[in-house]
C-alpha cells in the first residue's frame, strides 16, 4: 500500500520498527534462561489458576536464571476497575510473588523493556501494523457491523465456516482508491491481518506440556487494531512477547484455540515464535460430574479466599507444587525440611488432564504446617490475621499475649505434634475458653454425667480436696484417680471394662466434668496444661458458672 495513504490511516508514528527493535535489544541472560510472564487484565482479580501459573513461572525463571516479569493486559478498556493493578500487585505478593521487571503500581514501573501497560504501548502496536500495511500483509476494513452480520448469515446458510477470511473478506479486496474514498468521508475502520495461511494446511507446534499439537493453519483475516487504536488483544501479545524477549508464554488452556493465530502472526511478523506451556485448568468434582473452578460459584477460586482463610501461604504453595509436578509429593517427602524451591521443576512432568481441587488436602498440608511452627510464629500469624478480619480476637490476642502464646504452646513441642489449627481463622474457635473476655454464654454439654447434683459434687470435692497449682503432672493425675477412687469411679479402665457394674462411671467422665465446666467443650487438648495456664482464680470461677 502506498506511503501516503498508510499515513492517512496510521498518523503521526515517530518512529519505525527499526527503532523499538533497537530500543528492545536481546537480553543479556544464559543461553537456557526462561524469561516468561504474568499478563493479567487489570480486573484486580487473581485467581488459584494465577497462582499456579505463577507458581510454575517464577520456579521455571529462577531455576535458570532468567526473568519472571507482570505485564498488565488492558487493551479492553472495559474491564478496567480502579486500582486493579495495585491490587493484583498485592494479592500475588501475599503469596510471596514479586517480579523483575514491570507495574510497581498504576503510575510507576521497572525494567527495561516497558511501558508493561498495554495501552501506553499504543504507539508501537500502530507503528508495527503500518510496517504490514506498507508490506501489503493488513489492510483497513470499512465493514460496518450489519455487513458484518450478513456474511455470516450468508456463510451460514451455505454451510460455510464462519468467518472474515477468503473471498468473505470483502475490504481486502479495496483498491487504494476506494480506500482514500472512504478515508474522505470519514468512515470509521478497523486494520485487519491480510493472512496468507491457508486452512487446509497444518500446523504443528510442541507445547513444552503437551508435546506435539497439529492445528489447521489460521486463514482469517484477524484484527489487529480495533477502531480505537488499541491492538486486540492477540497482536498485542505477539508484539509484547517478541519486543520483550519472552522466552516462554505459560497460560492456562483457554488459549490452545488461539494459538495456530499467535503462531501465525508471530510467522507473519518474521518473530521467532516463543515457547507455549499451556497448562490444565482446576477441576471440581460435584456430585457425579466434574467441572472447572468458576468465579461465580466458587469462592475459593479467589487467591483472595486463602487469606481471608487464614490458610497460610507457604501451604498454597506446597499444594500448587504437588498439582504442578506429579513427582513433587515423593521429592517432598524426602526433603520435607528444605525450601521447596529447591525442587527442579519441569514443564513435562506437569499433568494434561484437568486437576482436581482438594480442598481437604490443602488443609491437612496447612494442619502440617501449623504444627511445626513455633508457638511465637502462631501468635504472631494469628494477630495479624487478626488484626485484618476479627477486631475482638485481635484485642484479646494483644492484651494476652503470653496466655496466648503458653496456649499454642500445649502439646506443640512434643514428638507427636497435635494438629490443631488448619487455618488462621479457625483459631478463634478452637482457643476461645482460655480467655474470659471470648467465654461468654458457654453451653455445657458433660457427656456422660448429667445428674445436676453430681456434677456438683465432683466440681467441689476436686476444688476442694484436691486441686493444687503447684502440682506436676504425675501429682495432678495421681490425685484425679484418687478423687475418682473416693467418688465411686474406676481410676483403671481396665479395671472398669472388667467390672463395670462395680462403678459409677471411670475416670475419663469424671475428667469430662472437668474439662467441660473449665471450657465448655468435651475435646480439648492436654487438661492439665490448659489448668496451668487458666489458673485458680478462673478455674474456681468457672466452676462456680456452673448452678
Ligand atoms: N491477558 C491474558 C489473560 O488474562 C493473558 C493470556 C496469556 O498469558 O497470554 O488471560
Amino acid at each position: 500500500m502506498n506511503k501516503d495513504l498508510v499515513e492517512r490511516l496510521l498518523p503521526n508514528l515517530p518512529h519505525d520498527t527499526k527503532y523499538y527493535e533497537e530500543k528492545y535489544p536481546k537480553r543479556n541472560l544464559g543461553k537456557d534462561a526462561i524469561v516468561t510472564r504474568y499478563a493479567p487484565s487489570p480486573t484486580g482479580f487473581v485467581h488459584l489458576g494465577n497462582l499456579f501459573q505463577l507458581s510454575i513461572a517464577r520456579k521455571m525463571a529462577k531455576q535458570t536464571n532468567g526473568i519472571l516479569y507482570l505485564r498488565i493486559e488492558d487493551t479492553d478498556q472495559e474491564r478496567l476497575v480502579a486500582n486493579g493493578i495495585s491490587k493484583i500487585i498485592k494479592t500475588v505478593k501475599q503469596f510471596g510473588f514479586t517480579f523483575d521487571e514491570g507495574p510497581i503500581n498504576e503510575e510507576e514501573e521497572k525494567g527495561k523493556y516497558g511501558p508493561y501497560i498495554q495501552s501506553k504501548r499504543k504507539e508501537i502496536y500502530q507503528t508495527y501494523a503500518k510496517e504490514l500495511l506498507l508490506k501489503n500483509l493488513a489492510y483497513p476494513d470499512f465493514t460496518t457491523k450489519e455487513e458484518l452480520e450478513q456474511i455470516r448469515k450468508e456463510q451460514e446458510k451455505t454451510k460455510r465456516r464462519i468467518g472474515y477470511y477468503g473471498k468473505w473478506a470483502r475490504s481486502r479486496f479495496l483498491s487504494e482508491e476506494e480506500i482514500a474514498k472512504n478515508l474522505d468521508q470519514n468512515k470509521p475502520f478497523i486494520i485487519r491481518l491480510k493472512n496468507q495461511g491457508d486452512f487446509n494446511k497444518k500446523i504443528t507446534i510442541v507445547d513444552a506440556i503437551r508435546g506435539k499439537l497439529e492445528f489447521p493453519e489460521d486463514d482469517i483475516d484477524q484484527v489487529l487494531i480495533k477502531n480505537d487504536g488499541l491492538p486486540t488483544y492477540h497482536f498485542a501479545h505477539v508484539i509484547d512477547d517478541h519486543l520483550m524477549h519472552t522466552t516462554h508464554v505459560i497460560r492456562g488452556d483457554e488459549w490452545l484455540s488461539s494459538l495456530p493465530i499467535h503462531v501465525n502472526l508471530f510467522k507473519t511478523l518474521g518473530f521467532e515464535v516463543p515457547t507455549y506451556a499451556h497448562f490444565s485448568p482446576l477441576n471440581k468434582k460435584e456430585g457425579n460430574t466434574i467441572r472447572k473452578l468458576s468465579k461465580r460459584k466458587d469462592p475459593e477460586l479467589a487467591a483472595s479466599f486463602y487469606h481471608q482463610m487464614g490458610i497460610p501461604n507457604q501451604a498454597v504453595m506446597l499444594y500448587l507444587a504437588t498439582i504442578a509436578n506429579s513427582n513433587f509429593e515423593q521429592w517432598y517427602q524426602d526433603h520435607e525440611d528444605e525450601d521447596i524451591d529447591n525442587f527442579p521443576m519441569s514443564f513435562s512432568k506437569v499433568g494434561t488432564s484437568g486437576t482436581l481441587f482438594d480442598m481437604e488436602k490443602l488443609q491437612n498440608i496447612s494442619k502440617n504446617i501449623l504444627s511445626k511452627i513455633t508457638a511465637e510464629e502462631m501468635y504472631n500469624n494469628t494477630l495479624n490475621w487478626a488484626k485484618e478480619y476479627d477486631q475482638e480476637f485481635y484485642d484479646v490476642l494483644k492484651n494476652n499475649k503470653d496466655k496466648a502464646i503458653k496456649t499454642f504452646n500445649i502439646e506443640r513441642n512434643t514428638e507427636k505434634k497435635r494438629k490443631d489449627y488448619a487455618n488462621y481463622s479457625e483459631v478463634k474457635s478452637k482457643i476461645y475458653y482460655m480467655f474470659d473476655e471470648l467465654f461468654t454464654d458457654p453451653t455445657y454439654d458433660f457427656q456422660k454425667i448429667t445428674d445436676h447434683k453430681e456434677i456438683k459434687n465432683i466440681l467441689n470435692t476436686y476444688i476442694n480436696n484436691y486441686y493444687d497449682q503447684n502440682d506436676s503432672e504425675e501429682i495432678w493425675f495421681n490425685k484425679m484417680k484418687e478423687m475418682c477412687d473416693k467418688l465411686g469411679y474406676a481410676s483403671n479402665m481396665k479395671e472398669y471394662k472388667q467390672n463395670m457394674e462395680k462403678y459409677k462411671g471411670n475416670i475419663a467422665d469424671v475428667s469430662t466434668v472437668i474439662r467441660v465446666a473449665l471450657t465448655s467443650e468435651s475435646k480439648t487438648p492436654n487438661l492439665y496444661d490448659i489448668m496451668q495456664i487458666l489458673g485458680t482464680k478462673t478455674i474456681i470461677k468457672r466452676f462456680e458458672q456452673i448452678k
